[in-house]
Parts: C-alpha cells; structure tokens; sequence
C-alpha cells in the first residue's frame, strides 16, 4: 500500500447501515473518509446527517430536486415498483458525487451498495451500469463487495488496501450485523425506508401532478407529502388539508401563490387548494366536496366557502353532501 499520503474517499451516505459501514470499511483500508447525501421533497437528509455525525465525518449536501424531477419525467432506465427511478437516480447521484470528487480533490466516490441485494437495483449488470452512466469509470469503490468485482484505481495504485475490502454479496444480512456490532454501530434504519418515491400511494400522487400541472412548480412538488388529492372530472385538481396543520400548510402555499385557497368560513373543515385551469363544473364540485368534508352537522343553514380568505364574498353551499360521491375522483 502507498504510505506516501493518504487517499481521500467521498462516500454516499443514506444514513443506513451499509453506507455506514463502506465508510468504516474504507477508513480501515486506508482512506480519509467524507460523506455526501442528497436533498429533494422526497427524501430527507436527516438521517444521513445523524450517521455522519455517529460516523465523525463531514457531510456535504448536495440539492438534488431539479435531477430527481427530471429522472420522475423521464427515467431512462424506467421505474422501480412505484414511482422510484432507481438506477438512474443511484447513477445521477454518484454522477454529482463525482463532480464533486473533482471539485474538491478526492480520490474516488464510494457507496454501500451489495451485490445481489437488490434483484433490480444491485445486481452486477445493473452495479456496472450506473458506474458506467455515472462517469466515473475506475473511480467507483464499493467496499463491501468490492472482492467480487474488478478492482479501481485506487486500488490498483495502493491507495487503499484491497486485502481490507470485503466479498459481500446477497439479501442475507448476517455479515453487516457483525460488522455492526464489530464497528459499535447502533442507529440506522431500515434499508428500504426512507424515499417517499418508492411508496404507492405518493407515486400515485406525484404521477397524478406529473400528467396535469407538472413537476416544474416545485411549490406544488413540495405539497405531494401533505393532504388528500382529488383530480375533478374537467381536469383541475384540489388538494384537501386533513388537519389542522395541513390546513395551515395549505394556507401559506396559497398565499405564496399556489392555486387558489377555499376554506369553510361558518363550521370547522378542511382548507383546499384548487390547482390548474378550473372550469365551472370544477369549481363548484371543489366546493360541495369542501362542504362534504366540513364538520357541518350543528350548522343551520350552508356551508359559507370563502375564496382567498374573502370571508364576506364567501358562497354558500347546500349541504349535506355524502363524501363518497367523490370517492371516483380522489388519487389518494
Ligand atoms: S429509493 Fe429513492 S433515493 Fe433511493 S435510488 Fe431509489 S429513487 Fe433514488
């Protein structure tokens, strides 16, 4: 191994176990070790921040939203089970981590990917295309399979020491428990938790914006993990607060301008947004499934609406309207 200096890793870090062991794995064959995660509306970089911290590693966050909505509309190596372009946002991923790489002089990137362990996202064929599409050729360490595969140029130049890199391989996941326990490490979650993408009723969701406003208001992006959706029958949608604090959301997004705000102003109920280019019909459903929706029970009289919080230009609504006459128009 070369004694000269000591090479410098930049490893992706999820928070999870195994992007935590990759670092330990690579400090312990010789690498300096820092950590990149990434940031969008679906996912968070919470956890990553906790395990750098665990770790003692400095972490750089990267925006990834811009790149995560475009591989959303247009995954060149398609979705996983829902909404989850996978290898191409593993491949986007490495691809950033390497301009970072070059930015600020490390040597190579490194991830906690296992061959075998995910039959769609981490098989071999599947390991050498994102190195392959990610552009970093020879400069991609994966340390937990690394034996298994052809070795990288800082292995081939000594930076690190290929004897310390290991042979994983496969869903079974005794060998990362004793690592685990041998590295003292204690908090991390689940492998799979974490990317809203990957969950069907959010994929739902964000397909649903996908083929009407679109993805470039990243206002409305940012929305998909709040409130109930409905797509009304000429083609305006209407996001539905569930509670107080998504009403609240609801309100702020509005008076950010997103869409337009309509809110029960006589008896407590849901505040909504109604997005895109409504039509008549559209907006008097938006209304009755709003009355639908409000607590109007000891009400005598209509559900009084307001529009943009004008309480005094508010419409009233007959009542009482059952909600699973909407139930045709709800995406989730
Ligand atoms: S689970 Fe989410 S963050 Fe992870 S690779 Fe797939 S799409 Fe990207």
């Amino acid at each position: 191994m070369n004694e000269e200096r000591k090479c410098r890793g930049l490893s992706l870090i999820s928070g999870g176990l195994d992007s935590q062991l990759a670092v330990k794995v690579l400090e312990d064959a010789g690498a300096e070790m820092e950590g990149v995660c990434f940031a969008t509306p679906f996912f968070s970089p919470d956890a990553a921040r906790k395990a750098a911290s665990a770790l003692g590693i400095k972490l750089h966050v990267i925006d990834f939203t811009d790149d995560e909505i475009a591989l959303v509309e247009n995954p060149p190596h398609g979705f996983g089970g829902a909404m989850n372009p996978c290898i191409d946002c593993h491949a986007t991923m490495i691809r950033r981590a390497g301009e970072l790489m070059e930015k600020l002089g490390f040597d190579f990137v490194a991830t906690g990917e296992v061959m075998g362990q995910r039959p769609m996202s981490q098989n071999k064929q599947s390991l050498g295309v994102v190195e392959k599409s990610s552009g970093l050729k020879g400069r991609l360490v994966r340390p937990l399979s690394a034996k298994l595969l052809e070795p990288t140029i800082p292995e081939t130049e000594g930076l690190i020491d290929r004897e310390k890199l290991l042979d994983i391989s496969g869903r079974r996941r005794e060998r990362q428990i004793e690592l685990a326990a041998k590295y003292g490490i204690v908090d991390y979650p689940s492998p799979a938790g974490g990317c809203k993408l990957t969950e069907e009723g959010f994929g739902r969701k964000l397909k649903d914006l996908r083929d009407h406003e679109g993805l470039r208001d990243r206002r409305l992006v940012e929305l998909l993990s709040v409130a109930r959706r409905f797509r009304l029958p000429d083609g305006a949608g209407l996001i539905l607060g569930r509670d107080k604090q998504e009403n609240a959301v609801l309100k702020e997004a509005a008076a950010g301008g997103v869409g337009t705000l309509l809110a029960p102003v006589n008896c407590p109920g849901p505040s909504a947004i109604l997005t895109g280019e409504a039509s008549k019909d559209d907006f008097e459903t938006s209304l009755c499934l709003i009355a639908a929706y409000s607590r109007c029970d000891r009400l005598d009289g209509d559900v009084k609406i307001a529009i943009n919080g004008n309480a005094e230009g508010a419409i009233a609504v007959p009542r009482p309207y059952c909600r699973d006459r909407f139930k045709e128009y709800q995406i989730c």
